[in-house]
């Protein structure tokens, strides 16, 4: 075939196809411009899992009489005009691409009322064509009614999934735009049902009850850091919602990103936030969050990719590293311990989380501030001895009740973190031993002790080769003198391959210095380790992130047991 140029009808489907993925993308272009025209209200109907019918009605604006037919121009927008404006994108769409693309690809209804205007003005498109054009009474603001999408499109409509799959993408958009804007009240109907209705108060709360629902909304901790200027440096204001680690879910699912109010989908933040998380959550879990990133909009670029949910930072690491750290302080400095009989269930622990919660990607992200939770700020009472029980546990009642602490798990937390502290001051406290201890090692585990050698002495341990596959050592880590540091080590050199090695030494060498469970203690052994605890940064969960301790609240105990 010979090169020309393609049909402007072909171009339009071509370029539909950028912005009209599925129903839900309708829905998302539509609910944008909703927002853009400044609506207080938004209701959102769908039928037939968006293919029958979408209807998206607001208050917002309106279209002038006379602008109407250019709405639906490709790349008419009332939202920018010049090269400076798409520098720094202020409103949700700016391409002017939305509009005639729902209409390449369906067919449009159309009736918008300006303020002051009685009539509204009505249009309806047929294959992208301008089909009759009318005079309407709509109270200020839009209709827009998309029926049969993709029906002609057949290559389209086959990659759809079934109507409930698409409606979940659905809801999922106008979710995430309640969270996004709480002082806009959002009602979404789907074949006919209310599916979610936000009250609009501009209270954040109110839209994740409404999207989460309420156990999850009683276990979010707010998160509030203004942005601020320093040295020429813009450091972005961080607000929003986060679950504590007692609602984590098994997807990321539920994390959400919004710049500037825009809804993105942002891998680099999803892994700022998780890494906020480090050591809280067992493995396999994902945190909740809402996180709004307020920046000058000159410092993101959202003219990525059609669709506008990809973004470009100026300074991605600045970014990075404030969600991780408005998140990580929220978490230190909120968390609560859970309570027995309301969230303590959803810490069992399972095999899998015992092992290492999470290994830090290589990327070249991992050069980046871990954020070191150095000042003690934790809201743990001070904590009186009451007693042991079963010579695992640590019975302590606080002031605003009673703790049942895990001895082993605490003090590996306690010893986890001195650990980190000596290792980053270089102040490992290391004892000789009497005798060198020669140590056999298989293939495997030599090619992981060659390679961590220096890493190993960091933490203490001297060791050297000595003949065939055997190794003398002749120094430990004072904490682990007298006890299994040999154990430790055929564990260590097990998983030693990948991830934080710092972590998982640190971690390592905590739980094989750590009390036992089953071991009795002192009163002073007990009171000492309640005051190591009520001093350490995080004290409720151990490096593993299973909880070190349970809290019966004041409130149970003086309900007392199903007494009436
Ligand atoms: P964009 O949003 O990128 O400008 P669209 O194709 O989505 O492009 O919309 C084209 C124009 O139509 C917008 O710039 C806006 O002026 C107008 N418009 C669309 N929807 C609405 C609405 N719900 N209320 C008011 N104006 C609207
Ligand atoms: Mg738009």
């Amino acid at each position: 075939m010979p090169i020309r140029v393609l049909d402007p009808q072909v171009v339009s489907r071509i370029a539909a196809g950028e912005v009209i993925e599925r129903p839900a993308s309708v829905v998302k272009e539509l609910v944008e411009n909703s927002l853009d025209a400044g609506a207080r209200q938004i209701s959102v109907e769908v039928r037939g899992g968006g293919i029958s019918l979408i209807r998206v009605t607001d208050n917002g604006s309106g279209i002038p009489d006379g602008e109407v037919e250019l709405a639906f121009d490709r790349y008419a927008t009332s939202k920018i005009g010049s090269l400076e404006d798409l520098e720094s994108i202020s409103s949700l769409g700016f391409r002017g691409e939305a509009l005639p693309s729902i209409a390449a690809v369906a067919q449009v209804d159309i009736i918008t009322c300006v303020a002051g205007k009685s009539v509204g003005t009505s249009l309806s498109l047929k294959d992208g064509a301008i089909d009759k054009r009318g005079n309407q009474g709509h109270p200020q603001g839009t209709t827009v009614t998309v029926r049969n999408l993709f029906r002609r499109v057949p290559a389209r409509l086959k990659f759809l999934k079934s109507p409930t799959t698409e409606n979940s993408h659905i809801a999922n958009v106008v979710s995430q735009y309640a969270l996004a804007f709480p002082e806009v009240k959002f009602t979404l109907f789907i074949d006919g049902r209310v599916a979610l209705r936000t009250p609009g108060s501009g209270q954040l709360m109110d839209s994740v009850i409404e999207v989460y629902g309420a156990e999850i909304a009683q276990n979010m901790l707010e998160i509030k850091n203004d942005g601020k200027w320093e040295k020429k440096t813009v450091y972005p204001g961080i607000t929003g919602t986060i679950g504590s680690p007692a609602v984590s879910r098994s997807n990321r699912g539920y994390l959400s990103f919004f710049i500037n109010r825009r809804w993105v989908n942002s891998r680099l933040l999803a892994w700022a936030v998780e890494e906020a998380y480090h050591g809280l959550l067992p493995q396999g879990k994902h945190p909740v969050a809402v996180i709004n990133i307020s920046l000058p909009h000159q410092e993101v670029d959202v003219n990525v990719h059609p669709t506008k949910t990809e973004v470009k930072f100026q300074n991605e690491h600045l970014v990075f590293g404030s969600v991780q750290k408005a998140v990580r302080r929220a978490l230190i400095e909120q968390m609560p311990v859970p309570q027995i009989g309301a969230t303590a269930t959803a810490y069992v622990s399972t095999p899998q989380s015992r092992q290492a919660v999470l290994t830090s990607p290589s990327d070249s992200l991992s050069g980046l501030p871990l954020v070191a939770p150095q000042t003690p700020m934790v809201s743990l009472p001070a904590l009186r001895l009451v007693g042991q029980l079963l010579s695992s546990y640590i019975i302590a009642e606080g002031r605003d009740g009673l703790y049942l602490i895990d001895q082993h798990a605490a003090h590996e937390r306690i010893l986890f973190e001195k650990i980190k502290h000596q290792w980053s001051q270089q102040e490992i406290e290391v004892q000789g031993l009497l005798e060198p201890v020669t140590f056999e090692v298989n293939p495997r585990e030599e090619e992981v002790l060659k390679a961590n050698y220096q890493k190993l002495a960091e933490f203490g341990f001297s060791i050297e080769p000595f003949g065939d596959r055997t190794y003398l050592v002749r120094a430990v880590p004072l904490l682990l003198y007298k006890k299994d540091w040999s154990g430790m080590m055929r564990q260590l050199l097990d998983s030693l391959s990948g991830g934080d090695w710092a972590e998982t030494v640190a971690k390592s060498i905590a739980c094989h210095s750590a009390v036992r469970a089953g071991q009795a203690l002192t009163d002073d052994e007990m009171g000492e380790l309640i005051s190591q605890l009520e001093r350490v940064a995080v004290p409720h969960t151990c490096p593993h992130g299973r909880p070190t301790m349970i809290r019966l609240s004041l409130g149970q105990l003086e309900r007392g047991f199903g007494r009436s």
